[in-house]
């Protein structure tokens, strides 16, 4: 079986990768909102869910400009929970 497999770039490492294997990140009005299930309507936006570095701001500022800084703690707030560790997110 040989289906086509839909890639995509994660918009901090630039690596290309099956759509599978990243986190989608649904581009809206208000901001970036973070969608799991990736199937969402509207524009998205991937990036790794397994590589801390892809969760930084700074790398995410050339993608999400003013916004990286919202957008890297509402990555490090789901990821860094779904593997049990990140602990010590900043309270509010
Ligand atoms: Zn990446």
């Amino acid at each position: 079986m040989s289906r086509h497999v839909p890639i995509r770039m994660c918009v901090a490492c630039r690596r290309r990768r099956p759509k599978g294997e990243l986190l989608r990140i649904l581009l809206t009005p208000e901001g970036f909102v973070l969608d799991p299930s990736g199937k969402r309507p509207g524009r998205g936006a991937y990036v790794c869910p397994d590589n801390p570095e892809c969760w930084k701001e700074k790398k995410l500022r050339r993608f999400a400009g003013a916004k990286a800084k919202a957008l890297a703690e509402a990555l490090a707030a789901h990821l860094g929970g779904m593997h049990g560790q990140g602990q010590d997110l900043p309270a509010g």
